[in-house]
């Protein structure tokens, strides 16, 4: 324990996030059969609510794993070996989502992006039409970058897709975006949407799941990539339409008292609210900025993620020095930087179950660490934050 560790843990990091107490007391049940009525119900009742927050009339699969398991299951379902997928870079998630799909034998094709300012979508009809004989199967695109806090606008993908008349599927990842901003799987075009459970949806890490589309389960009948676990055919049998093991009757549990928090709240509600964070923080930074300080990762205000903000360390100065002293002197966790930008940025996650006052107190700390750790800055950006907030932006 550290010296800190008394009063709340402020839980800043972007996943997995705080649990909210009425869903920690939903998982704290005592397990039922997974075939009887009352869960069945209960089970219905979470596929529907969920086909609301994707936003789909279509098909959900669910799997006991975190989010790696339904990429994996997205890959193996649709895909053959040696089929090309073309990946649009986003930053660390895109290429452990590349290196997946090399392991797997599926031949990767990325269209690259510098990630501090965001892929250039304009440029993918172009790459799409020169591939004349539909090679590429499959269009990989991470809805939100959580490891840089950019988001990708998928609407323009789809529509980049459709210029260029091209077949591929569209598979988005939106496990750090689904429950934190608006994502639209029908009206978007998505094929496959890869979701998982520990991060706008509040939930403990081990169930994922995958929004797939009448064309992709039509794609799935001839995929020949070797699968048994995760194979749709085996499940959509199945009376849970999912699951060939046990089913996770207690993330069930947690995932009804879940959607009733987003339902109650509002979705709209619940999107703007992570706007204001998001400003919130942004607006903090902005300032710290100053004298050489801290700054935003993003480069491109257009595609600010409202979960997540990375930010950048001053040169010769380490993040994970800087986390360590909100850690230990405020019990404030904050999220490090990931693959090359490991010491290089740290993350604040404003998603999930937090308000005004948890970012406040958060952002006060990395202020104050700022100055413990004599990391150049400018101070006031709590000031700016809570002007942001108070205007209710
Ligand atoms: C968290 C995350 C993942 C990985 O999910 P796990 O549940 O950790 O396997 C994948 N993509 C994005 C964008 C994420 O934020």
């Amino acid at each position: 324990m550290t010296k800190a560790a008394r009063g709340r843990l402020f839980f800043a990091n972007p996943g997995p996030t705080n649990i909210p107490d009425s869903i920690l007391r939903a998982v704290s049940q005592g397990t039922v059969d997974f075939m009887s009525a009352d869960f069945l119900k209960l089970y219905d009742a979470c596929m529907d609510g969920l086909k609301r927050v994707l936003k789909t009339k279509q098909h959900i699969f669910f799997y006991t794993a975190s989010g790696h398991g339904a990429w994996e299951a997205s890959l193996v379902n649709v895909l053959s070996p040696g089929d090309t997928i073309l990946i649009i870079e986003t930053g660390y998630f895109s290429e452990s989502w590349a290196q997946m799909a090399e392991a797997l034998g599926i031949k990767v094709q990325t269209y690259h992006a510098d990630w501090r300012k965001g892929a250039d979508i304009a440029g993918l009809t172009a790459v799409l039409e020169a591939d004349t004989a539909h090679t590429i199967k499959a269009v990989g695109a991470v809805h939100n970058e959580t490891a840089t806090g950019m988001a990708l606008p998928l609407p323009d993908v789809r529509a980049a897709i459709d210029a260029a008349k091209h077949p591929a599927l569209l598979m988005a990842d939106t496990i750090s975006s689904l429950g934190c901003f608006d994502f639209e799987m029908d009206a978007w075009g998505i094929d496959i949407a890869v979701g998982g459970s520990q991060k706008g949806l509040m939930l403990p890490t081990g169930m994922s799941f995958t929004g797939v589309s009448d064309k992709a389960l039509k794609a799935h009948k001839t995929s020949t990539m070797p699968k048994h676990y995760m194979d749709w055919s085996a499940m959509i049998g199945r009376r849970h339409k999912s699951f060939i093991g046990t089913v996770p009757v207690s993330l069930f549990y947690g995932l009804a008292e879940s959607l009733r928090l987003l339902n109650d709240e509002g979705l709209d509600e619940v999107f703007a609210r992570h706007h204001r964070l998001g400003e919130a923080v942004r607006a903090a930074v902005k300032i710290w900025s100053g004298n050489n300080g801290p700054q935003l990762f993003c480069l491109n205000p257009s595609r600010y993620s409202d979960s997540v903000t990375a930010i950048m360390m001053p040169e010769g100065t380490n993040g994970d020095a800087l986390r360590a002293v909100c850690m230990e002197r405020f019990n404030v966790s904050l999220g490090g930087g990931l693959g090359p930008l490991s010491g290089k940025v740290f993350r604040i996650g404003h998603m999930g179950d937090l308000n005004e006052p948890m970012i406040l107190g958060t952002l006060a700390s990395v202020e104050m660490a700022l100055e413990i750790a004599n990391i150049p800055h400018t101070k006031g950006g709590v000031d700016a934050a809570m002007a942001s907030l108070a205007m209710g932006q």
